[in-house]
């Protein structure tokens, strides 16, 4: 190989948005024949907003605004920013906590204002023991299947309200995908998020095979499970609860958008956080090696 060549490839690639590690990664971006998506950041916008709020009988809204968003305020996610954006918007500024912890996969808990706080998945609750009332749980499955992302709220060992928040679909995504599978990559989208969530999404995307409700430390075992059956898999993320499996895969595209965490794991950057870019970066890889042979 002559490595003019392989330089004109990267440099290519620079114009086009997408900045390469090293020239060797064009060979396993060449090779790539399963791609997978995280779905928040990536094909969704990630810029998520609090749509509804729904509380028990005895809880003020103002509250449950003003104790999840605290919490919230001190966390990266995408729906942490969404909770602190809006509870900041509706009861201005927020209390810093006395105490946090951030629980990947499943939210947030901490202390505020001398409450003990929990704000993510039903999940975590349950990890504490506390149950959704009725209303609570029948509001939860409606947001979901309507593919809303539904988190719960807890103080002093009580559920105290469910959140609907929302995220749309780049308009990118779709496009993107049909030019990805053109190219002879099987996509497959992979989420945290709820199964119902996951799905609409998959869905609108065109996408078939989705891994819905895999916890953070678990999404390295999809990528590793899918190169188990000899496939050669590229994924696609932000950082965001997925960088251990971007370093992961054969091929790690970093979402320019994501977190410096992102950029560190992946072999590949899309500057515009743009799925296109992966895309090109596929055919600019075939056609800067086809030129070298
Ligand atoms: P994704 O794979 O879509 O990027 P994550 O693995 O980051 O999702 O998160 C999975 C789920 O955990 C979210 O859909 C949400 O229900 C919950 N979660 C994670 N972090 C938070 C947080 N800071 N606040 C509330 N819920 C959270
Ligand atoms: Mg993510």
């Amino acid at each position: 190989a002559t490595p003019t060549a392989l330089m004109v490839g990267t440099g290519r690639g620079a114009q086009l948005g997408i900045l390469i590690k090293g020239p060797e990664v064009l060979e396993t971006t060449r090779r790539a024949d399963t791609i997978v998506l995280d779905k928040t950041g990536t094909v969704t916008t990630g810029r998520m907003t609090l749509q509804t709020t729904h509380t028990t009988h005895t809880t003020d809204t103002t509250e449950v605004l003003r104790l999840a968003g605290a919490l919230e305020n001190a966390s990266e996610h995408p729906i942490a920013q969404a909770v602190a954006t809006a509870a900041a918007d509706a009861t201005g500024p927020l209390p810093t906590p006395e105490d946090f912890t951030n629980v990947p996969g499943l939210g947030v808990q901490g202390i505020v204002e001398g409450h003990a706080v929990l704000v993510g998945r039903e999940q975590l609750l349950a990890e504490w023991e506390i149950r959704l009332p009725d209303h609570l749980a029948e509001a939860k499955r409606a947001a979901e299947a309507a593919g809303r992302t539904a988190i719960t709220v807890a103080w002093d060992g009580e559920a105290r309200a469910v959140l609907e928040v929302a995220d749309a679909v780049k308009d990118t995504s779709a496009e993107a995908i049909r030019r990805l599978r053109a190219l002879g990559l099987t996509p497959i989208l992979l989420t945290g998020d709820n199964r119902a969530v996951a799905e609409s999404v998959a869905a609108e995307v065109g996408i078939d095979e989705v891994y819905a409700e895999v916890m953070p430390q678990d999404k390295v075992d999809v990528v590793k499970r899918l190169q188990a059956e000899g496939r050669s898999v590229a994924m696609v993320g932000d950082g965001v609860n997925d960088a251990a499996a971007l370093a992961q895969a054969d091929l790690g595209l970093a979402m320019g958008t994501g977190t410096d965490a992102a950029i560190e794991a992946g072999d590949l950057t899309l500057v515009r956080g743009d799925l296109n870019a992966a895309a090109d970066a596929i055919r600019l890889s075939r056609r800067t090696l086809s030129t070298i042979r």
